[in-house]
């Protein structure tokens, strides 16, 4: 593997590390922003160098899809964000998910996952895995069964907190824990909290998977994937990812890098925006239940406020007419607009049943506890009154 990010426990706030990790600003006239390294491919110094690079003892970059000094930067920043010794990033989420999830399992082999998480990645172990030979155990957000459903094959322990899109918060410490008493390999998506509220590798994780479509882009311009965690894990993901060619492009790196750096600012701004509405929408009469972990009725309000500094930009609530109810709510919605996706500067409301949760069984949605009528919304950056409005007459 190519030189990958150096990252160490971030000796500088996350706001700071966001602006200056992995930068290289020395020099007369040295550019304040990284450029965009728009080159498929590097030139050698001598065929003894490329002897050298065949052999693992140069880590040159010589090839985009292997790396680019642009990725490396963003690869810089998020290792220090999350608190790994190195990042890795992908072409999206799902590239950054399924390579990690590869890079540790083979046919015959087993990984037990909490139920709820995004369809997305549901969908991958429901469709491709049994193909592939690997077997999937689905647990609880509370974990309960994960010791009875270790076999001899288990390797690793996969889950997701906040849940996508009900908010269902798992005990990052607890899953660490159980994962290294087994002796697998645990990972987590951490895209709903992103590093500034939570970081799982200090709860005892090994990799932390992001879409970085979402917070950490945060501008709804690129898809993107992140994986962050030990150099040695990276190794086997970076191996794994680029033969399935889940390398992300440079131009996306750059839009990447730039999100990032105001990525605390607008996590700050969207967790004090949602609370607001999540407390608004609670005292509301046509809303059945909110789901968000800021609120004191979550049933695990307390954990999440053990292991999130704050609570994040994205909640979801059933509406007390159910599917009808939801429909007509996201007709009339103005300034929140009808999109999927989440994590960006504006607003969005969607019905998960059509989006992220297409496709999965009305039993699958019920255990993962998505109703028809529940309404996800990713809140963005505009004025928190000019939203609570726009929720009100939607909801009149
Ligand atoms: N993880 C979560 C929690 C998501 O919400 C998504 C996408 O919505 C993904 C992963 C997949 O990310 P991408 O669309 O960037 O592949």
């Amino acid at each position: 593997m190519p030189s990958r990010a150096r990252g160490k426990k971030p000796a500088a706030a996350p706001a700071t590390q966001a602006v200056h990790a992995g930068e290289k600003r020395h020099g007369v006239g040295g550019p304040v922003v990284t450029p965009i390294v728009q080159s498929a491919t590097f030139t050698f110094e001598s065929v003894g160098e490329m002897k050298r690079w065949a052999e693992g003892r140069s880590r040159a970059d010589i090839y985009t899809r292997y790396s680019n000094p642009t990725l490396r930067v963003v690869e810089a920043k998020l290792a220090a964000l999350e608190g790994g010794e190195g990042a890795l990033v992908t072409a999206s989420g799902m590239a950054a998910i399924a390579s990690s999830l590869l890079a540790f399992l083979s046919a015959g082999d087993e990984v037990i996952a909490t139920r709820q998480l995004y369809g997305g990645t549901y969908r991958l172990m429901r469709d491709i895995f049994p193909r592939l030979g690997i077997k999937v155990h689905h647990v609880g957000a509370d974990l309960k069964g994960v010791a009875e459903l270790v076999t001899r094959r288990t390797r690793v322990l996969y889950t997701e907190t906040p849940t996508n899109p009900t908010l269902g918060i798992v005990d990052l410490r607890q899953a660490a824990a159980l994962a290294r008493r087994f002796g697998l390999t645990s990972i987590v998506d951490n895209t709903f909290a992103s590093p500034v509220l939570q970081r799982p590798l200090a709860h005892g994780f090994d990799l932390v998977c992001h879409s970085a479509t979402k917070y950490l882009g945060g501008h709804s311009d690129i898809i993107a994937g992140a994986v962050v965690g030990r150099r040695r894990l990276l190794r086997k993901v970076w191996k794994t990812m680029i033969h399935l060619g889940g390398s992300l492009d440079p131009g996306a790196g750059y839009l990447l890098l730039r999100g990032i750096k105001t990525l605390p600012v607008r996590v700050q701004r969207q967790s004090a925006t949602a609370l607001a509405v999540a407390r608004f929408l609670e005292k509301h009469p046509r809303v059945a239940r909110v789901h968000y972990p800021g609120l004191g009725s979550h049933p695990r309000h307390r954990l999440a406020q053990r292991q999130m500094s704050a609570f994040g930009g994205m909640l979801s609530f059933d509406l007390k007419g159910g599917l009808p109810a939801a429909r007509r709510f996201c007709q009339r919605i103005r300034v929140f607009l009808l999109a999927g996706s989440l994590g960006g500067v504006e607003s969005l409301a969607v019905l998960p049943i059509y989006t992220s949760h297409h496709h999965i069984s009305k039993q699958d949605l019920a255990a993962a506890g998505v109703t028809p009528g529940t309404v996800r919304l990713s809140i963005g950056l505009e004025d928190p009154a000019d939203l609570m409005a726009d929720l009100k007459q939607a909801l009149a």
